[in-house]
C-alpha cells in the first residue's frame, strides 16, 4: 500500500483515507478529470503542482492577473530555488509563442482573472502550450466547474482554492488539483512529503458543500448578472467588469467557454480611492473581506487588500485602478443586495 501497489487505506497524510478519496472522486467527476488530489489550501495545491512539474532551471509562464499569493510564490519563492516565471499580460498573448522557450514546463492562468475579470481563451492558449511541450494549468476557482470545464478545452490540469465556491460557506480552507492520472502522479509525493494533506474533517465538509454547488452557483450567476447590469447604468459608476455583459471585451470568448458567468464582478467608482472607500464603508449587507465564493456578499478594494503588494506602477500597468471595488455576490435576496449598493452609492 505504501508503494501504491495495493489498494486500501493506510495513513491520512498519504491521502490513503476513505473520506479524502471519496471527495477526490467527486471533484474529479465534476471537473471531468481522471483523478483529483486535495490539499490543505489552494496555495498548497498550486505549489505542489509547480514543484512536481518544474525542476531548477525550468520555467513557468503566467498569463494575466493572478491571486496575490500565487504572484508572490511565482515571483519570489520559486526563483529562490531556480524556477523562474515569465509574466505576460492578457493583452500580450500574441507574444506567448515567442516567450515559450524549450525550458517552459507550465503555462498558468486564471480565467476570469482577479480583479479585472479578464477572460483568457483556454483552448487557444492550451493549443500553443501543447505544441511547445508545456502543460496548461488553469485556476478555475472563480468560474467553478459548474460554469467552466477547462479540461474539455484542452487544459492539462485544473487547480482550485476549495476555500471559495466549492466549500461555499466561508468555513473551510482547502485546495485541489484535477487532471489525468499521468499528470497527477508526480504531484502526489510532493503533497505527501510537504505534508499538505487536507484534514478528513474538512474533506467531509467539502463533500457536503458539493451537494449544493450547482444550485448555489446558478444563484450566484443570476444575482451577479442583475447587479452588474444595474451598476452599469448607475451615474456614479465609471465602468463594470463582468464577463456576462455584452460590452465586456471578453464576452465572446466567455460565451464560448463558460456556461455561466459567475458571482464575481468589479466596478470603478467615479472619483478615486477615497470615493470608492466611502462607498465600501457605507455598505451594510456586504462584509469587507478579501475572500470570495461564500453564501454571504463580500466587498473588497483590490488596491488596499488583494493587490496591495504590487507597486503602484505595476497596478497601473495591470489596470487595477484606485477606485476599483470587487464584489463577491452572495446568496442573499438580490433586491436586498441592490438596495444596499444603491444606498451606498448615494441613492
Ligand atoms: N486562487 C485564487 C483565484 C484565489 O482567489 C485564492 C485565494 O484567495 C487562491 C488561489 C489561494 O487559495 P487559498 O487561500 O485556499 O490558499
Amino acid at each position: 500500500m505504501v508503494e501504491g501497489r495495493a489498494a486500501g487505506n493506510l495513513y491520512t497524510r498519504y491521502g490513503l483515507n476513505p473520506t479524502i478519496r471519496s471527495v477526490e472522486e467527486k471533484l474529479a467527476s465534476i471537473e471531468g478529470g481522471e483523478q483529483a488530489w486535495v490539499f490543505s489550501s489552494g496555495m498548497a495545491a498550486e505549489s505542489a503542482t509547480f514543484l512536481a512539474h518544474c525542476k531548477p532551471g525550468e520555467r513557468i509562464v503566467c498569463i494575466g492577473d493572478v491571486y496575490g499569493g500565487t504572484y508572490e510564490l511565482l515571483a519570489a519563492n520559486l526563483p529562490s530555488i531556480g524556477i523562474s516565471t515569465t509574466f505576460l499580460l492578457g493583452s500580450e498573448l500574441a507574444r506567448l509563442d515567442e516567450v515559450l522557450g524549450h525550458d517552459t514546463r507550465i503555462v498558468f492562468f486564471e480565467t476570469p482573472t482577479n480583479p479585472n475579470m479578464e477572460i483568457l481563451d483556454i483552448g487557444a492558449i492550451a493549443a500553443i502550450a501543447r505544441q511547445r511541450g508545456a502543460l496548461t494549468v488553469v485556476d478555475n476557482t472563480f468560474a467553478t466547474p459548474v460554469n467552466q470545464s477547462p479540461l474539455e478545452h484542452g487544459a492539462d490540469l485544473v487547480v482550485h482554492s476549495t476555500t471559495k465556491y466549492l466549500g461555499g460557506h466561508s468555513d473551510l480552507t482547502g485546495g485541489a488539483v484535477i487532471g489525468s492520472a499521468k499528470h497527477l502522479e508526480p504531484i502526489w509525493i510532493w503533497r505527501k512529503n510537504l505534508g499538505q494533506m487536507m484534514a478528513p474533517e474538512v474533506a467531509f465538509l467539502l463533500a457536503r458543500s458539493l451537494r449544493t454547488l450547482v444550485v448555489r452557483v446558478h444563484a450566484h450567476n443570476a444575482s451577479a448578472a442583475t447587479i452588474a447590469r444595474r451598476l452599469a447604468e448607475h451615474p456614479r459608476v465609471e465602468r463594470v467588469q463582468y464577463p456576462g455583459l455584452e460590452r465586456h471585451p471578453g464576452h465572446a470568448v466567455a460565451t464560448k467557454q463558460m456556461r455561466g458567468f459567475g458571482g464575481m464582478l468589479s466596478f470603478v467608482v467615479r472619483g478615486g480611492a477615497a470615493d470608492a472607500s466611502a462607498v465600501v464603508d457605507r455598505l451594510r449587507l456586504f462584509s469587507i473581506a478579501p475572500s470570495l465564493g461564500g453564501v454571504e456578499s463580500l466587498v473588497t478594494q483590490p488596491v488596499t487588500t488583494t493587490h496591495h503588494g504590487l507597486t503602484p506602477e505595476e497596478r497601473q500597468r495591470r489596470g487595477i485602478v484606485d477606485g476599483m471595488v470587487r464584489l463577491s455576490v452572495g446568496l442573499e435576496d438580490v433586491e436586498d443586495i441592490w438596495t444596499d449598493l444603491a444606498s451606498a452609492l448615494g441613492d
